[in-house]
Parts: structure tokens; C-alpha cells; sequence
């Protein structure tokens, strides 16, 4: 086993007075892809916003050895990780272009950043015929492209992507995914995936959680899951 980059114990989320994670644990290696999964309002868009201090949280979050949580959500960003909100998290009124290179905001290695849009345009032909045009003209299919590739601007060290199937026709979700499969092998980019879609989430993750309200009642390998029919039957409805 490798050391994980995130590591995530006891963790508790609350908005309010209103608790929605009861202290739970898990991690992502590095260079890994771990998926979160779970019925809607399980937990799961909150356990991202928890690692990102976007809500009150108590428990530890460590980053590569390094505890992030207590940290401000700018200063976890800067430390490596960047977060792809449902509902996308592009900014409508800029154009493609411009979404990319805001996504690079915290990075002092220009040249790096040129070479890094290049290579995103490459994954990502389409955004290359729209780089003039305003996101929020784009199709949804496109905008989680723009979605993903801003964020990976920053060069993450961790990814963090919230239902990136949501709203997306097969074809295009098949295609999201083939492409987060090629950025986890040729960047080592880790990421942690949460999904409903949970038989596409098992094939492309190493490893898997499943939260019932706010708690983790399974983990294992996503092979394990994968081929556990009572799971998938139980709880993952496939
Ligand atoms: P979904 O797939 O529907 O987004 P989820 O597993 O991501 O589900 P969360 O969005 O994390 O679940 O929500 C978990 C619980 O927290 C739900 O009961 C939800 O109603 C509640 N919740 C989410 N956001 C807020 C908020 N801003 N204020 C109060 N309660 C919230």
C-alpha cells in the first residue's frame, strides 16, 4: 500500500445546527482515485465541502502529511486541491479562455501553465473551438469540461469532483470518464470522486466508501464492491 494524500478521521459536518457527517473516515492515495458513494442526501457533496472548509467540521484532514483542516478554503487550494462543484463552478459571463486561465490564478510557472492549457485543449478539443466563446453559452457536457480543465489548471495534487455524470448525456459522461482515467495514469493527479452513478464511479475508482446518512457503512476495494452482488443490490441499487 502506498501512503495515502488524504486522510480523513472522524470527520463531523454541520450547516447550522443541523449535523450531517457523524465522524467519518477514509482516504485517498496518492495517485489513487477514491469514490464516495450513497443515496442522495447521504452526505456526499458535504464530505467534499468538509475537506475544502466550505462547512463547520470538526475532526482531522490531512493533505500529504500536512493537516489542512482549520485551514481558510484559499490556503487548501493553494496547498493542492481543487474542488469541481455540482452545478459545475464556471464563471457564465467569461469566455473558455478565460476560465482557464483564472483557474491558474495561485501559479508563479507561466511557461508550465501554457504547456498545461495545451495539453487540456488536447483532452478537450472541444473547449479549443470554443476558447472565445462565453461559458455560459457552452452545452452542459462542455461546461463540466471547462469545469474539470479550470480546476485542473491549478496543477492539483488532489481533484475533487462532485457528480461529474450529473445532467449528461451517456455518450459525453462515458467520454468525462475515459478522460479522467488518462489524467489519473499520465499526471498521477489523485482524485476523490463522489457519484450516484456508483457501477461507473467502481470501475473507474480503486477504492470505494458508501455513506448512509452522514455515516460510512462500507469501504473496500471498488473491485470488491464491484463484484459483491448483495452490495450492489442493497445499496447501490445495479
Ligand atoms: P445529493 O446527491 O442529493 O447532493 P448528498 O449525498 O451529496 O446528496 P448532501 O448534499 O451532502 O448530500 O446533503 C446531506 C444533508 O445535508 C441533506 O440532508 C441536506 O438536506 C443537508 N444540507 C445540505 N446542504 C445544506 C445547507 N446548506 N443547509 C442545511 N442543510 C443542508
Amino acid at each position: 500500500m502506498s501512503t495515502p494524500l488524504l486522510q480523513v478521521k472522524g470527520l463531523h459536518a454541520q450547516y447550522g445546527p443541523t449535523r450531517v457527517l457523524h465522524g467519518i473516515d477514509f482516504e485517498v492515495r496518492e495517485g489513487g482515485i477514491t469514490t464516495i458513494l450513497g443515496a442522495n442526501g447521504a452526505g456526499k457533496t458535504t464530505t467534499l465541502r468538509a475537506v475544502c472548509a466550505m462547512v463547520r467540521t470538526q475532526g482531522e484532514v490531512w493533505l500529504g502529511g500536512e493537516r489542512i483542516d482549520g485551514k481558510a478554503t484559499e490556503a487548501i487550494v493553494r496547498a493542492g486541491v481543487a474542488h469541481v462543484p455540482d452545478g459545475r463552478g464556471t464563471f457564465m459571463n467569461l469566455t473558455v479562455d478565460e476560465n482557464l486561465r483564472l483557474g491558474a490564478y495561485t501559479r508563479k510557472d507561466k511557461e508550465q501553465v501554457g504547456e498545461d492549457r495545451e495539453r487540456l485543449l488536447q483532452w478537450f478539443p472541444r473547449l479549443r473551438e470554443r476558447l472565445k466563446q462565453q461559458a455560459g453559452t457552452l452545452s452542459g457536457g462542455e461546461q463540466q469540461m471547462l469545469a474539470v480543465s479550470r480546476a485542473l489548471m491549478l496543477r492539483p495534487r488532489l481533484l475533487l469532483l462532485d457528480e461529474p455524470s450529473f445532467g449528461l448525456a451517456p455518450r459525453i459522461v462515458q467520454e468525462l470518464f475515459e478522460i479522467f482515467g488518462e489524467i489519473n495514469k499520465s499526471q498521477r493527479t489523485s482524485m476523490l470522486l463522489v457519484e450516484q452513478n456508483a457501477a461507473l464511479a467502481l470501475k473507474l475508482a480503486d477504492h470505494a466508501y458508501l455513506l448512509e446518512t452522514g455515516r460510512v457503512v462500507i469501504s473496500g476495494s471498488a473491485e470488491s464492491i464491484r463484484n459483491d452482488e448483495s452490495i450492489r443490490r442493497s445499496y447501490l441499487g445495479y
